[in-house]
């Protein structure tokens, strides 16, 4: 999909182990969110998809971390609203990774294990921290990054939507360039797939489409053992940031032009002064030879002194 600024694709998939898709996504720009619902027979399906329909109808329109983590908050709340009134069950809960990106702009907020990525400069780089047990160790270094893997409670999370009305989430606002990709999903991609492999197939699929579906594929090749979801917005270089640039880029060398111009001038003048200076000629004035300097009959002499003779 084509938007001003951006081109983005997005995937939801329920794998090939589980039965129903629990997760849920938005891909509606300035707004993109990823949400993995937890608490079994339908459940998830519902708490995550309560999440994201609140996080649509109050998000900003801009990149406002602090108003963004209200809209989070405001989807906590009716998460735990819905299951005390019998919608769902008891207990559910949902992640939710949601970004507001506009411009070169991106204003991030966070609750649970799903995740935000940034290609930026040939490097994918984790934008979020895993609200999880697994996360916890690894950043005590109790186990690595590749242990957390294969964690048995690897699935555990510490902080999530439904369950805690005072529930804060986690705020970033960063700045962006054109031709960085941001990737939001959940753990049934990142857990199947490495970072390296999620970067090598981003770079091979320059559509965003076309890398989220790889994305997905990739998951499912890979035993697709939990749902699947991924986004992936390319940030574009837009008309009037690029003639902004060029007209800035213009001005830049004419500047550089002007002040090879003046140099060259002051050159020239300090060399014809020099040479001006290192004549000298007679003339006989008031009965007297006096001295210049300079060129004869031009403007370019000066008197130095009258002589005796
Ligand atoms: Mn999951």
């Amino acid at each position: 999909m084509m938007h001003e600024t951006l081109s983005y694709g997005s995937r939801t998939d329920v794998g090939l182990v589980r039965e129903h898709n629990e997760d849920s996504l938005v891909a509606r720009p300035p707004l993109f969110a990823v949400a993995d619902g937890m608490g079994g027979h339908e459940a998830g399906e519902i708490a995550s998809e309560i999440a994201i329909e609140t996080l649509v109808s109050q998000a900003p329109p801009t990149p406002d971390a602090k108003e963004l983590g209200n809209a989070v908050v405001a989807a906590n709340h009716a998460v735990m609203a819905a299951s005390a009134n019998g919608i769902g069950k008891p207990g559910m809960g949902t992640t939710l990774t949601a970004a507001i990106l506009k411009g070169d702009e991106l204003a991030i907020a966070q609750v649970g294990d799903s995740r935000a990525y940034l290609l930026h400069a040939g490097q994918l780089q984790q934008l979020t921290r895993d609200h999880s047990y697994v996360a916890d160790l690894v950043e005590q270094g109790e186990i690595t990054e590749e242990e957390a893997r294969w964690h048995p409670q690897r699935s555990v999370i510490t902080r999530a939507l439904g369950g805690d009305e005072n529930m804060v989430p986690d705020l970033y606002e960063l700045n962006v360039e054109r031709g960085d990709r941001l990737l939001l999903c959940s753990d049934g991609l990142y857990g199947m797939v490495t970072d390296e492999r999620m970067q090598a197939i981003l770079e091979e699929h320059p559509d965003p489409q076309e890398a989220t579906d790889a994305l997905v594929e990739e998951a499912k090749l890979e035993g697709g053992h939990d749902n699947i979801t991924a986004v992936v917005v390319n940030i574009l270089r837009d008309a009037p940031q690029t003639a902004k640039a060029s007209t800035k880029k213009t001005r830049r060398y004419l500047a550089s032009f002007l002040c090879i111009f003046l140099v060259v001038i002051a050159l020239a003048v300090v060399g014809i002064f020099t040479y001006a200076r290192s004549n000298a000629y007679l003339i006989a004035q008031d009965d007297k030879v006096t001295v210049y300097r300079g060129i004869l009959n031009s403007g370019l002499s000066w008197y130095e002194r009258t002589t005796d003779v």
